[in-house]
């Protein structure tokens, strides 16, 4: 069997992320890998014997409905399925035939359903974009104090709530919830009328930590298995009314999506780059992790109902690079366990809004439209402020060499009326 990838294919042979799927109704969820059109079924490939290296040999990792037992094993297992995927995947680079275990292991990418790829315990939401920060609190708080005076010294972050993340293309209904009128004295309760998306890249812890024991930023690494696409859905109106003085809440974790397939640290290696300058320099804990940045490029997109049925595709209404934001994934995982906070295998921890300095690049409609002030105008003549019912909001994000690409694929949810 000959397998072939499109050249602008997000799963190329150098991407190689990890997911886990359903290859059918009623059959039970396994992991797998994405290449090209395909999904490699790791536990068919594990139950053949393939994984015989030291640090997989004799266990049972991927015949289960989450990754964590493979993200908790660690770097040398993590290098060691990569290793042998690339090797048995290395005929599709000759476009020679793959072996018969391969090809027996493959499985349509458009037959199979995607499930979330890990049991997420904790997620934590990081405010790590310079210029998202500074746009977010001039709105709120006015120009003079746009930035709080910690912003420059450690990275902000929220704890989210893990149990609503979903993966992949999803319905998302309107949210109710409690907010204050413009102009009124008193609150009410009610769908949201300010419903936004952000633009945020997450990572997966793998190997855990104890409590009590701060993971030190020259360690960070070794506790990074992968990256995912985040979209932070929020509600700005409810958001508003709740956020002081304890942070976000019920604006926020109605719903957070991520992208299915996890792509691994070492596929992105090849694009990493230096990050913004941080003048003032860090506090000693978030020191000496520089070149930590990597040249991801980000889009969002948005299509209304009308310009479903009209035929239209999906407007981009952002365009940015996870390369600008300002504090590091080291600085973040470090700064987080400095207390002796403790991660497990399969926690999420986002970036927070990536925006970039030009008002085409910022990662919310927050942002695009300025508070509503600047609403934008759709192919159709429509405007939007916010999104309405029936919109569909899609992030992408890949990284680009001239023959290949390192990409994430698309996370996109279709917005459903509030119920009633
Ligand atoms: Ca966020």
């Amino acid at each position: 069997m000959h397998l072939t990838i499109p050249i602008d294919s997000p799963f190329s042979l150098y991407t190689l992320p990890y997911s886990i799927f359903r290859p059918a109704v009623g059959e039970p969820a396994r992991a797998g890998v994405a290449i090209g059109d395909w999904v490699l079924d790791l536990a068919a490939l594990e139950a053949d014997g393939v994984f015989d290296g030291p640090a997989l040999r004799g266990q049972s990792i991927f015949a289960q409905p989450a990754l964590n037992a493979f993200m908790a094993l660690g770097r040398p297992a993590w290098d060691e399925v990569r290793a042998r995927l690339l090797d048995l995947l290395a005929p599709v680079a000759r476009n020679a035939p793959v072996a018969p275990e391969v090809a027996h292991a493959l499985r349509p990418r458009v037959s199979v359903e995607l499930l979330l790829p890990a049991n997420i315990g904790d997620y934590t939401d990081f405010y790590s974009s310079r210029e998202h920060a500074t746009n977010v609190g001039a709105m709120f708080r006015g120009p003079e104090q746009a930035l709080m005076p910690n912003w420059l010294h450690l990275p902000i972050a929220y704890h989210g709530r893990a149990g609503t993340i979903v993966a992949g293309d999803t319905m998302l209904g309107r949210p109710h919830g409690q907010m204050l009128p413009s102009g009124a004295t008193t609150p009410v309760f009610g769908p949201t009328a300010e419903l936004d998306f952000e633009l945020e890249v997450g990572f997966f812890i793998g190997s855990g930590s104890r409590m009590g024991e701060p993971v030190t930023i020259d360690k960070a690494a070794d506790h990074i298995f992968g990256l995912v696409l985040v979209n932070d859905w929020s509600a700005r109106d409810i958001q508003r009314w709740e956020y002081r003085p304890l942070g976000p809440f019920l604006g926020k974790n109605f719903a957070t999506s991520i992208s299915p397939w996890v792509v691994p640290l070492a596929a992105l290696e090849p694009f990493r780059c230096s990050g913004p300058h941080q003048d003032p320099a860090p506090l000693s804990h978030l020191r000496g992790a520089e070149n930590w940045a990597f040249d991801i490029q980000l889009q969002a997109t948005l299509q209304s109902a009308a310009m479903r049925a009209a035929g239209l595709p999906p407007l981009v209404i952002s365009r940015t690079n996870f390369r600008r934001l300002y504090w590091s994934m080291p600085q973040q995982l470090a700064h987080h366990t400095s207390n002796g906070c403790v991660l497990r295998p399969g926690d999420l921890l986002a970036s927070g809004t990536i925006s970039g300095s030009t008002p085409d690049s910022y990662g919310s409609l927050l942002e695009l439209t300025w508070g509503g002030e600047r609403p934008l105008v759709l192919p159709t003549g429509e405007t939007r402020s916010f999104l309405e019912d029936g919109d569909r909001l899609a992030l992408s994000g890949w990284c680009e060499r001239d023959d290949y690409r390192v990409g994430f694929g698309e996370v996109a949810a279709e917005i459903l009326p509030a119920r009633d």
